[in-house]
């Protein structure tokens, strides 16, 4: 039996941000990993030559933890121009930030997206959002982010043909039950921000934290069967015992029930499906998300990811991203993946005809639900058991900069407990 002090059991980001914070302290800890890598739900796949991440992601590069942790010049972050292109009867509209794109400032004013009163309630929101500490976000009151936008006077319209697949995509799910506080937080970093991708894939961003931790801290085809709290113990699958002074659950929150031995949950997460084709010419020829404002058809939101980040592609291909909300049923993939291609022929035309498709993800737990009354902060990394620690964006704003602050919180509270 070995005994490191911390074990962290997961190497998605917020077990590589725990470890890495308590490197930095001196405090030795192993990540036992279940998979072949690191990163959890942020990883890239080569396909063809294609660099597909496992269900559309992105950066924000206002993000303040990310913006401490990761070094953005080494990730060579491509950026996604700002603002979207709306599909809504037929034709596109661009919704863009006039101030940060001046010469889009007409096409903007007068697309029929929204009403006038709408396009000036977008820009005060945006100046709100960006206004006072961003702690200040956590404790206002909470509620559904639906409740809010109708709160801030929005028009029934432009909340179904701009939030509803804008947040829709973020949130992955078109309801908008989610908390103000991730709308909060998302709202201001678009706003402040850029939405970007590393050039070689989402996974470059948990291959960077890992790359910072000595390699004999990471252990991975480690999968963790069960954990006793009562003596620190976390047997792997296997039989392997391994005690330590303090355990991290740095995975879902289905993963700590049923490591703890607890009732499972019903369901706490929204799923999505992903998929990418190649073709030899890309569908549009700006890097923005388009965005379905029709509210029929299966696409939330499309993009062309070799316009942002060309090494994607192989030469002279361009890769298409489709994102659809929920998870695809169990033999369900084939006639989904025609839905997509018809509705993508009524918006593109006969070109799609040329559409090779290359993979489909389902992932049916891709973010926790992140509804009002969701968020514990403070106590939140803490469980019953002195020794025993929960990490993950489910305890956070369900994103890769929530991980990432669960992972500094949960370390600080490990490095404080160990002290004590
Ligand atoms: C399709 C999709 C789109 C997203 N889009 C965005 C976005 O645009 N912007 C954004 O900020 N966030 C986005 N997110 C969310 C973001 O990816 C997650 O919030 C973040 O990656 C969660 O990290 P985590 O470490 O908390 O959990 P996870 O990544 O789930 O890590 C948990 C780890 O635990 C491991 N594990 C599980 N069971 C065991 C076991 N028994 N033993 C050992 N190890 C185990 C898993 O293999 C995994 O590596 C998206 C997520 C998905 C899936």
């Amino acid at each position: 039996m070995s005994s490191p002090q911390v074990v962290i059991i997961g190497g998605g980001v917020a077990g590589l941000v725990c470890a890495r914070h308590l490197h930095e302290q001196g405090v030795s800890s192993l990540i036992l990993e279940a998979s072949e890598a690191v990163g959890g739900r942020i990883r890239t796949d080569l396909v063809d030559g294609f660099s597909l991440d496992r269900g559309f992601q992105i950066l924000l590069t206002a993000y303040p933890e990310a913006r401490k942790l990761l070094d953005f010049e080494a990730l060579n972050l491509r950026t996604y121009e700002p603002g979207s292109l709306i599909r809504y009867r037929g034709e596109f509209y661009p919704l863009v930030d006039p101030v940060r794109r001046p010469g889009k400032l007409l096409s903007t004013l007068t697309s029929p997206i929204a009403t006038f009163a709408d396009k000036l309630r977008l820009a005060r929101l945006k100046i709100k959002s960006c206004r006072g500490p961003i702690q200040d976000i956590y404790s206002r009151p909470e509620t559904s982010t639906l409740q809010r936008l109708r709160s801030e006077g929005f028009s029934e319209g432009f909340i179904d043909r701009f939030f509803r697949p804008f947040l829709g995509g973020v949130f992955l799910e078109p309801d908008l039950t989610t908390s103000t506080r991730k709308f909060d937080l998302v709202f201001r970093m678009f706003s402040s921000g850029n939405a970007a991708v590393p050039a070689k894939g989402m996974e470059a961003i948990p291959r960077q934290l890992a790359s910072e931790l000595p390699c004999e801290a990471i252990r991975l085809n480690a999968r963790v069967k069960r954990v006793d709290p009562a003596t620190n113990t976390v047997e792997l699958v296997g039989g392997e015992k391994i005690l330590a002074s303090r355990v991290v659950m740095a995975c879902t929150e289905g993963v700590v029930n049923e490591l703890l031995d607890l009732q499972p949950e019903p369901s706490q997460s929204h799923g999505v499906t992903c998929l990418y084709f190649s073709s030899d010419a890309a569908p549009i020829d700006q890097p923005m998300l388009i965005l379905n404002g029709e509210g029929s058809g299966p696409i939330n939101n499309l993009c062309v990811p070799s316009l942002v980040a060309p090494e994607t592609a192989p030469a002279g291909k361009a890769l298409i991203s489709v994102s659809c909300l929920g998870a695809t049923e169990d033999g369900r993939e084939e006639s989904l993946r025609q839905e997509v291609l018809a509705q993508a022929r009524d918006w593109f035309g006969n070109t799609v005809d040329q559409w090779r498709h290359l993979r489909t993800y389902t992932i049916p737990q891709a973010l926790p639900k992140a509804n009002p009354a969701f968020f514990n902060r403070g106590e939140f990394s803490k469980t019953r058991f002195d020794e025993l620690y929960i990490c993950g964006d489910h305890l956070e704003t369900a994103s890769l900069e929530g991980a990432m602050l669960s992972g500094r919180i949960t370390a600080q509270n490990v490095i404080a407990s160990l002290a004590s």
